[in-house]
């Protein structure tokens, strides 16, 4: 795939006890499961599950065909009730199946700006428990240890939630922290994503649990925060060197253009190499991120 950001390591990913439709189960600890699912070929990110105290909580219900999936594999590994759902962020790909639960007893625990939002988009239709973090807050699920947190800015998303935990050093990032190829940026910041990712990489980790690729090691937290910096300095360097009539055109061929022109430079061969054939999209959207910010 690329140099800089680790492949998929077999040991961090435990031992399989589930093969579906294109998803993989593995156990990572006693009370820690991973759902490695596939986005491209079933619009679906990766989940968790998480086991204590009679109950077991999921991250992440990608699809309503993911979420009867999910019920399903939870009843026949763990033999227990679905009672805890963590939304990393509110992305399509992250969150289209909630409405199989929105009649049931389960506790939704997501960003405040996240709880505000759903119990507005579903006023009078739910029945759920939509709880906010603000963040940060430590929870017991029986004797497993949850540590929720979010950044207080946006990174991926205004609405990011890590949910950590600290006995097994295992951190679940939703969009964060994934397979480089895939990372995007529609509603980033990415300037604050470099900060919050170099802040969060402070903590020891063993495992990070990303919303898309396999389980990585915790290298992979500074590696990604390496990769947007490189994106984010071409990008202002490429700022720098428009010419005046470029600095106020943000049509889509004058972006492709610029981006073609940078792309055959030698500093743009690391973002190349890590990003692969996604490499310029991701340039494109940083860019003009950038330069929207340049000109406001
Ligand atoms: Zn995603
Ligand atoms: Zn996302």
């Amino acid at each position: 795939m690329n140099s800089a950001i680790p492949d998929k390591d077999d040991v961090l990913n435990g031992e399989l006890v589930y093969e579906g439709d294109r998803v993989f189960i593995y156990r990572l600890a006693d009370c820690l499961y991973f759902r490695k699912a596939n986005l491209l070929e079933r619009g679906q990110c990766n989940g968790v599950y998480i086991v204590g105290g009679g109950a077991v909580a999921a991250v992440d219900i990608p699809t309503m065909e993911a979420a009867v999936e999910m019920e399903n594999e939870i009843r026949m590994l763990f033999g227990l009730p679905l009672r805890y759902i963590f939304l990393t962020h509110p992305h399509k790909d992250h969150i289209d199946g909630i409405g199989h639960f929105l009649g049931s007893s389960v506790t939704f625990i997501v960003s405040s700006l996240l709880a505000s939002e759903l119990s507005r988009s579903y006023r009078g239709k739910n029945k759920a428990l939509f709880m906010g973090i603000d963040r940060d807050a430590l929870l017991y699920l029986g004797d497993t240890e949850i540590r929720v947190f979010t950044s207080g800015y946006t990174m991926h998303s205004p609405y990011d939630l890590f949910v950590h935990l600290p006995k097994e050093k295992a951190l679940c990032t939703g969009d964060c922290v994934v397979e480089p190829w895939i990372l995007y940026y529609h509603s980033a910041d990415v300037k604050n994503w470099i900060a919050g990712l170099r802040q969060i990489g402070r903590q020891s980790y063993r495992l990070v649990l990303p919303g898309h690729g396999p389980v990585f090691g915790p290298d992979v937290i500074g590696k990604t925060a390496d990769f947007l910096q490189s994106l984010y300095d071409l990008a202002g360097r490429s700022i720098d060197e428009l010419a005046p009539g470029e600095r106020c055109d943000l049509d889509a061929s004058t972006i492709d253009r610029i981006t073609d022109r940078i792309f055959c430079r030698p500093e743009a061969a690391l973002i190349k190499q890590n990003g692969g054939a996604e490499a310029e999209r991701q340039f494109r959207m940083v860019f003009r991120r950038r330069l929207y910010e340049f000109l406001k």
